[in-house]
């Protein structure tokens, strides 16, 4: 079974690297076309485990980011747009912070023990209480990996995800994330061990935090099967994690472009004042219908491709012309040719 994973793994890294059609079976559980899409062309070196250590690293003094509220009681630090690197030491998403009366609320801490230990520093910037709970959007490692800074300072906190993704930590994605953040970032994750969520939520589920509803929203597969999406009712706030991005092009390959559309507009449906996305700059529900606007584009060309008898690799041309205004997005000129064919295996699936 672990053989044939791996074939199959190698497989899907040769189909990305190829650029030609990619496959359209969803596995949250492999970073590897993250991988791809950022090495695009190099050898992928990640059969070297992260050194595994309970050492906390202290905070540096080279991490230039800070906590920018948002709405009431809530801050978000939005981290750069490019892919894990040396220089980023893996930071790249958007961690969350939500003040309670019973205490602070983490969303997504960030990538690495190292990143972890930052993005703390900063909250105690922003207010000194202790942190009671994390909620993880979902199983992208660059999301999660963090969780370790926050349970080394804080060992009573409790961490929320939906349990599609603590299955996929349970079957080796966290140990896979942690290789391949150690690949992409040269050596800036070692350390950094696995701690997964310890308390499972779902759709239509509640937490209450002191004064403070979290409300959990999940309508199946979208950016992948794992995700969360995190209403803070008090505060008409959204953490969308990456069912939504802003000025970065997403990786669809754990998800479908039908799923994560859907999801998306059964959010637009509630009437929330801000919405956070997993990267990319906070706005209102503009920001969100432009992300949306985006991904059907891309759908609506492999139909048009489909419908006229042309094959996946001429959705392109078709998708391209429709996308220009997205040309400067992070990540626009590697994925939308992959994307396109996503989409296009997605519609030929769906007719048989
Ligand atoms: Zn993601």
């Amino acid at each position: 079974m672990i053989a044939l994973l791996k074939t199959l793994t190698a497989l899907f890294i040769i189909t990305l690297l190829c650029a030609c059609s990619p496959s359209s079976e969803p596995t949250s559980e492999s970073p590897n076309d993250f991988l791809g899409e950022a090495k695009s062309g190099s050898s992928n070196n990640n059969s070297k485990p992260a050194i595994q250590s309970k050492t906390n690293t202290p905070a540096t003094d080279d991490f230039p980011y800070s906590f920018e509220q948002v709405a009431n009681n809530t801050w978000v630090m939005h981290g750069p747009l490019e892919l894990p690197n040396p220089e980023n030491k893996g930071f790249m998403n958007n961690p969350g912070l939500i003040k309670t009366s019973a205490g602070l609320v983490v969303i997504d801490p960030g990538s690495t023990l190292h990143i972890g230990n930052n993005v703390l520093a900063e909250i105690k910037k922003v207010n000194q209480q202790a942190i009671v709970a994390v909620f993880n959007t979902h199983v992208h490692g660059d999301h999660w990996l963090a969780n370790q800074a926050i349970k080394t300072a804080y060992p009573d906190v409790k961490i929320y995800g939906h349990p599609e993704m603590i299955n996929a930590i349970n079957n080796g994605a966290g140990e896979n994330w942690l290789n391949t953040m150690n690949t992409l970032t040269e050596g800036a994750s070692q350390g950094t061990e696995v701690v997964a969520p310890d308390h499972s939520v779902d759709n239509t589920d509640v937490i209450i935090v002191g004064d403070t509803h979290f409300k959990i929203h999940h309508f199946g597969i979208a950016h992948t099967k794992t995700d969360i999406m995190i209403e803070v009712v008090e505060n008409s706030v959204i953490f969308l994690g990456d069912n939504v991005l802003s000025l970065r092009i997403p990786r669809t390959t754990d998800g479908t472009f039908i799923g994560n559309i859907t999801t998306v507009q059964k959010i637009l449906e509630s009437d929330i004042k801000t919405y956070v996305p997993g990267h990319g700059p906070t706005g209102d529900k503009t920001m969100v219908e432009e992300y949306i606007n985006y991904l059907t584009l891309v759908y609506d060309a492999a139909k048009t491709a489909f419908d006229d008898d042309l094959d996946s690799s001429d959705v392109l041309a078709i998708s391209k012309p429709a996308t220009k205004a997205y040309k400067n997005w992070h990540g626009y000129e590697d994925l939308l040719g992959p994307q396109g064919a996503q989409a296009y295996s997605e519609i030929e699936e769906a007719e048989f």
